[in-house]
């Protein structure tokens, strides 16, 4: 299948191709054409799947072929969880239509930054309009924008706007929309809450599944590091300099958490930034740009200020805490082994999450090699609980081999790595 068989404008197949996409993903090839025909679509989709372009290319052809009236009204409305996928939506919606003609106008609005900029943009009206709930309410109780002209609403990351607790807001814009409208929903995962909203909102839609192109049991390589919490930070710097590591995101269940790695981090000289929902906007959009650009080596993040971080070709992704719902480990480790690459998701284990690892074994459905780096071993203060007999001992690597650090890329052919010689097994001891 190609790109050019699922209908798309000249402009649109321009822009693929600036892009460098050769062929449509798995959602591509089903949601364009079913966008195109005007239905509505549910989509089982995570990041990493394609599914921007999924919806946006669609729409952008869908607009393109209608000229706007004079008001220019905002005829498509997409709504994500985070700041920072509004932006990257924002991103793909103008990097798709720029070779279209007459252009098309969109912008991006979300909180956490002056209210007035953004209702200076929308006075000369735009096309599609990406937003975040709470900001797009604020906005329409400020007379900025009118969404009665809405003809597409798109809710990206549906599941994950509900658990942060978007429902109300969520209920209250689509009571502002046109009665009659397409709707696209795209979510993770179908929990009751998700099947409930999606009821009274889709007709008739569209389904599709699509298998996560990085899933945990395919593309991302994932190790658990048994060690004492108190060790984790000392662990932590062990590897980043050991491994020469250059890029890694590091995953901490609180705020509070991000704060304190990061300052341990950065007194050692690992440079380092943290992003979570105490930063200011600018706070987070800087330590992003700073890590992309290679300025800073790790970022630290909780699970909902990274939810939607598209940082291409990320090798390494750390787990200091397990996150308290299982689901996240899904979302965290699909932050490595984006768009088709291979990476590395490394979680410290210490004996209060042995429980959590379990869960999110049964969730993955598969095993996590759990291992221990020498001086870093957790005391024996855990329960023993074999789950696995005992393996034979390895053949020693020699020590080039085992030293070289990890690039992404060429792992395919490897079995379970071995990160260096000094790790000695766990299994069938603490587990
Ligand atoms: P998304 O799931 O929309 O976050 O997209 C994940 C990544 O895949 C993004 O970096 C896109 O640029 C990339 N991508 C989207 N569609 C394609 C395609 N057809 N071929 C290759 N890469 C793609």
């Amino acid at each position: 299948m190609s790109f050019t068989a699922l209908g798309l404008s000249d402009q649109l197949l321009q822009a693929i191709a600036d892009a460098g996409y050769t062929t449509p993903s798995p959602i591509q090839s089903q949601a364009i054409p079913a966008v195109l025909n005007g239905h509505d679509v549910l989509a089982a989709a995570q990041t990493g799947t394609g599914k921007t372009a999924g919806f946006t290319l669609p729409i952008l052809h869908r607009l393109s072929q209608k000229p706007h009236n004079k008001n220019r009204p905002i005829r498509v409305l997409i709504l994500t969880p985070t700041r920072e996928l509004a932006a990257q939506v924002g991103e793909s919606v103008k990097k798709y239509g720029s070779h279209l003609h007459p252009r098309l106008k969109s912008e991006v609005v979300f909180g956490g930054v002056k209210i007035n900029p953004q209702m200076m943009r929308l006075r000369g009206g735009v096309d599609i309009l990406v937003a975040t709930p709470g900001r797009l309410l604020d906005l329409v109780n400020q007379n900025a924008l009118k969404l009665n002209q809405v003809e597409t609403l798109i809710l990206d990351e549906a599941d994950r706007m509900l658990d942060m607790g978007f429902i109300r807001d969520i209920r209250k814009i689509i009571a502002l929309l046109p009665k009659k409208r397409q709707n696209l929903l795209f979510s993770a995962t179908f929990s009751a809450d998700i099947r409930k909203l999606t009821t009274g909102l889709l007709v008739n839609p569209v389904k599709i599944e699509v298998a996560p192109r990085n899933t945990a049991a395919e593309l991302v390589e994932q190790v658990a590091y048994l060690v004492n919490k108190s060790n984790k930070t000392a662990l932590l710097c062990h590897l980043i300099k050991e491994y020469d590591w250059q890029q890694v995101l590091v995953f901490t269940s609180t705020k509070h958490g991000a704060n304190r790695l990061t300052e341990k981090l950065n007194k050692v000289d690992i440079k380092a930034a943290a992003i979570h929902g105490n930063k200011s906007q600018g706070a987070r959009t800087k330590a992003l740009a700073g890590f992309k650009a290679g300025e800073i080596r790790v970022l630290v993040a909780t699970d909902v200020a990274a939810r939607g971080i598209d940082i291409h070709l990320l090798p390494h992704v750390v787990n200091f805490e397990l996150p308290r719902a299982s689901a996240d480990y899904i979302h965290r480790i699909g932050r490595t082994g984006r768009a088709g690459e291979e990476g590395q998701a490394i979680s410290l284990v210490s004996h209060d999450e042995y429980g959590a690892l379990r869960q999110v074994e049964n969730l993955i459905g598969k095993k996590i090699n759990r291992e221990q780096i020498t001086g870093f071993e957790p005391s024996a203060e855990a329960p023993p609980m074999p789950e696995k007999p005992k393996r034979k001992p390895r053949p020693n690597r020699s020590s080039n081999q085992a030293r070289k650090p990890k690039v992404a890329g060429n792992r395919a052919k490897h079995k379970p790595r071995r990160l260096s010689e000094n790790r000695s097994r766990s299994e069938g001891k603490l587990f």
